[in-house]
């Protein structure tokens, strides 16, 4: 791993116990409010697809943040990907489980039939939300090239899920 990246790895933040106990939430606040190490991070989780994607999908909240980067700096287009109810015109839901209950996804019909899609968010964590976007993806009519993710989880066991992710750090 290069300095900026070292760098960029030290400024995520390990808040115990949030948002509930047990849970050592990963903060990227820290790292993005950091350009060079904003933009180290976000080279690398494009740099093994360069040219490979025709669009960024990111999953809410956090994703968005990373994707329109991500989009800007590959110059490629943006389908966010949002929790239930805060589209106008949703075109696809997945709904997937949760530790306690369930949760839904949707995105709009913006991604063109056979769109290489790049699939983002900050953390991978039990995969269940990574997976359920790779369906709704696939629902739109795109195809998932590569997924990519800031921080990997390794004990909770999201790649045996997911399959082949790029993580830029594992923990
Ligand atoms: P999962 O579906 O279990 O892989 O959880 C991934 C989603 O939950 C991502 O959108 C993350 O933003 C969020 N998430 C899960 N665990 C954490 C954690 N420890 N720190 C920060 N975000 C997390």
């Amino acid at each position: 791993m290069n300095a900026a990246l070292e760098r960029a790895q030290s400024l995520i933040r390990t808040i115990p116990d949030y948002p509930e106990a047990g849970v050592l939430f990963r903060d990227i606040t820290p790292l993005l409010a950091d350009a060079a190490a904003h933009r180290a991070v976000i080279d690398s989780m494009i740099e093994p697809f360069a040219g490979e994607f025709d669009v960024v999908a990111g999953v809410e909240a956090r994703g968005f943040l990373l994707a329109g980067a991500i989009a800007v700096a590959a110059n490629v287009g943006l389908v966010p990907i949002r929790k239930a109810g805060k589209l106008p015109r949703p075109a696809a839901a997945v709904s997937y489980t949760l530790e306690y209950g369930t949760a839904t996804i949707e995105a709009h019909d913006d991604m063109k039939p056979g769109a290489r899609v790049l699939l983002v968010d900050d953390v991978l964590a039990t995969g269940g939300t990574l997976v359920a976007a790779h369906e709704l993806v696939s629902k739109l009519g795109g195809t998932v090239v590569a997924t990519s993710v800031l921080m990997e989880l390794e004990a909770l066991g999201g790649r045996a899920v997911v399959g082949d992710v790029h993580s830029v750090f594992t923990a």
